[in-house]
């Protein structure tokens, strides 16, 4: 498992919580990856095309033996089962797999690029990853995932919705 990655998870159709636990036991239910650390599940306000629902967010860590496009692959794939539909650009989505890092790695492939390019603009994205690895730094980026996380305007839009660690104890790899 010599790969490590984040992975962010969202979905704004149907049990969204469900969406989100179904596609980490999916995930992480494959003999290739390993679940290393995960975030609080928050909710947030729709970001790019607003008419549409509430959505959850989190961010999961793994080590994998996987490579980066077979891990894509797996998130497609996993997405598929789930019921993804494409239709509207950002649009309503039972769930979406974005892979943020693959180790230190920049990738640009037609199908995969990583680190994925509007992560840190993305406070949806950021909250949940800055919880996991606060100083993380993105390969070519001078500061550290929690600085960049303060310059953004929008993190009022993302709210915490069920807390790692809390009384209500968020358990995805619970069988
Ligand atoms: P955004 O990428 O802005 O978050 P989106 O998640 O709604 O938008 P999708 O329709 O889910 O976009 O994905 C379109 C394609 O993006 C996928 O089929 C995949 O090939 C490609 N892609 C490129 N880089 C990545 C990445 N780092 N993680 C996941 N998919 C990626
Ligand atoms: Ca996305
Ligand atoms: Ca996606």
């Amino acid at each position: 498992m010599e790969n490590s990655a984040f992975i962010a998870l969202g979905s704004n159709i149907g049990n969204r919580y469900d969406n989100i636990t179904s596609a980490i036991k999916l995930l992480t239910g494959n003999p290739e990856i390993k679940l290393v650390n995960y975030s609080s599940v928050y909710e947030t306000d729709p970001v790019g095309y607003e008419d549409q629902d509430l959505f959850l967010n989190m961010v999961i860590e793994i080590q994998t033996a996987l490579s980066a496009t077979e891990l894509l692959e797996l998130c497609l794939e996993t997405e598929l089962e789930l019921g993804r539909k494409r239709e509207i650009r950002w649009g309503p989505r039972t769930i979406d797999l974005d892979i943020l890092t693959f180790n230190q790695e920049n990738i640009e492939t037609e199908k995969l690029t990583v680190p994925h390019p509007r992560m840190t603009e993305r406070a949806f994205v950021m909250v949940p990853l800055v919880e996991i690895d606060p100083n993380h730094k993105i390969h070519g980026l001078e500061k550290p995932l929690n600085i960049l996380l303060n310059e953004l305007p929008d993190r009022e839009g993302v709210r915490i919705w069920k807390r790692k660690n809390g009384e209500d104890v968020f358990a995805p790899i619970e069988s």
